[in-house]
């Protein structure tokens, strides 16, 4: 029997309505192809429904004390603890990627819960005493009421917990509309967060596609929005948000950079490149997509990728031989497909051709193998685009200047690599790189949960990160409150019309 994901509004499950706006998309296992489940799409109706729920529970949740707030995501992070297997079962059966992956996938949703924690620290204010006779001076952070997150397939249970655990904890009430690629995960998050004792609407979940995400944009009732998605999407959403007055953070799409100098370890950086390239099959914001070879050490490098990349091991996520999944859709793995068979009259050198590729068994599963190409010109389609798969380009550059400038010629700035041995080089590359992840030696450079997350140019929209501190700040509004309590002894202080001096 085909399973059933209904929204999540008002703490409990919410079929979808009947009728004309009563419809569901289908859920596809990828390394069967088979469909295993339909999730109810919302109407205006439906988001309707959980934004008042989110409206309604503010009343109460926004003025709720620290402890109350602290205590319940101590407990959500127990349960969550608890059901680590089970939340990652969920995310392979509808995503695809090995199980261990999905693990770490939960585990770093769980830093932020780990954060969120600890917002009694977080919303402590400022207060300066005596700024004039007998004058205070508080700076604090209130809630903004309704706030919505909209999520990509890419992470179904990490990217929902980069939003909501944070923007609950500073007394705000949360609408969700997750991918309706695999939306599973989203709902088991919010179950057991009504578990740990959250009151009803503070976190809502409703699914769907364009019409639901056009609702929470427009709905007069949401007052921030949380996006993190592809770069066209990202912009779509940045300017009609703001176009409706809300604030907005909206995280796109990447083309992630490994520059790698002439004296660093080979070896190393061949096990970087491999992991950050086909981990997840390359559906990774911060995969590494392009490796960029300083001097003359091209042809060892690439010859060491390929001989790491053809061990890997492909297939099903819940099989724990496998080392990488399948892709998400088939469409997407024919996209996919598409740049490496385009590759070669573009100019590109196919060291590693990855298309055709099949899971005895499993014939009708999402596969696509590892791919590598190199010599990739920067005018071809599998530079300039995110292919979001399991394809690495390896550029060569003379200088380090060239690879930087090369770098920064990108349209994306999410994440960037350097691996060298060199501390200077390294220095001056975490200067002079314009993007908003930066590692040394250090492939996919995903801020802790207290650091905050997030790319320049078209890899976000808006002016805050996500998480750590932009998280606490973009959920929260600043007030600034200046006192004066007289001494009982001295008299009233006169009429003076003067700016004060
Ligand atoms: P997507 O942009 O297609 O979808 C993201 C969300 O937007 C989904 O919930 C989807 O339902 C909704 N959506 C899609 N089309 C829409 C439309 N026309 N109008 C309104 N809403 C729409 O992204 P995806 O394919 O789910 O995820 C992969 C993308 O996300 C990649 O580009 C990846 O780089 C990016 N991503 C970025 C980060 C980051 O932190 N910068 C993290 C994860 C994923």
């Amino acid at each position: 029997m085909t399973k059933i994901v209904n929204h999540w509004i008002g703490g409990k499950p919410v079929e979808s309505a009947a009728g004309a706006s009563g419809t569901y998309g289908p859920v596809t296992d990828p390394a069967t192809g088979a469909v295993t489940t339909k999730v109810a799409f919302a109407s205006v109706e439906e988001v309707d429904a959980a934004v008042a729920a989110a409206k309604d529970a503010y009343a109460s949740w926004g003025t709720s004390s620290l402890a109350k707030r602290s205590a319940i995501l101590f407990k959500f992070r127990a349960l969550l603890d608890a059901h680590r297997d089970e939340i990652a079962a969920l995310i392979t059966a509808e995503h695809g990627k090995v199980h261990s992956d999905a693990l770490g996938e939960v585990a770093r949703g769980l830093e932020i819960v780990d954060l969120a924690c600890g917002i009694t620290v977080q919303l402590k204010g400022e207060l300066s005493t005596e700024v004039a006779s007998r004058v205070d001076v508080a700076s604090i952070r209130q809630p903004l009421g309704v706030v919505a997150g909209i999520t990509p397939f890419n992470f179904p249970a990490m990217v929902p917990m980069w939003m909501f655990p944070l923007a609950v904890a500073c007394g705000n009430t949360f609408v969700l509309k997750p991918s309706e690629k695999d939306p599973s995960a989203a709902v088991r998050l919010a179950e057991l967060f009504a578990e740990a004792g959250l009151p009803d609407g503070v976190l809502n979940v409703v699914h769907g596609d364009k019409v639901a995400v056009d609702r929470l944009l427009e709905h007069p009732d949401v007052k921030a929005v949380s996006f993190v998605g592809s770069t066209p999407i990202a912009r779509y959403i940045h300017t009609t948000a703001s176009a409706n007055g809300k604030r907005v953070q909206a995280l796109g799409g990447a083309k992630n950079h490994m520059l790698v100098l002439p004296d660093a370890d080979l070896d190393a950086a061949a096990d970087a490149a491999v992991s950050a390239a086909y981990g997840s099959a390359g559906e990774r914001c911060m995969a590494i997509s392009a490796v960029v070879a300083v001097g003359a050490i091209g042809d060892e490098l690439v010859a060491k990728i390929r001989e790491r990349a053809e061990k890997i091991k492909i297939g099903p996520g819940n099989d724990p031989a496998s080392e990488m999944g399948p892709l998400i859709t088939a469409a997407h793995r024919d996209k996919v497909a598409s740049y490496v068979t385009g590759a070669a009259a573009q100019g590109s050198e196919v060291v590693l051709d990855g298309t055709g590729y099949t899971v005895p068994g499993h014939e009708d599963g999402h596969w696509i193998g590892l791919s590598l190409l190199d010599r990739v010109p920067t005018d071809s389609d599998a530079y300039r685009d995110e292919i979001f798969g399991p394809v690495l380009c390896v550029l060569r550059v003379d200088t380090y200047d060239e690879g930087v400038a090369l770098i920064n010629s990108s349209p994306f700035g999410n994440g960037t690599a350097i691996f060298t041995r060199d501390g200077g080089a390294a220095r001056r590359f975490q200067l002079e790189i314009e993007a908003g992840m930066v590692g040394v030696n250090v492939p996919i450079p995903v801020p802790v949960g207290y650091h905050s997350f997030g790319g320049w140019k078209d890899s976000l929209f808006g002016d805050h990160h996500i998480y750590g501190n932009d998280g606490t700040h973009f959920y929260t509004r600043g007030k600034v409150v200046t006192t004066r309590w007289p001494d009982p002894s001295e008299g009233p202080a006169g009429v003076d019309l003067g700016f004060p001096r």
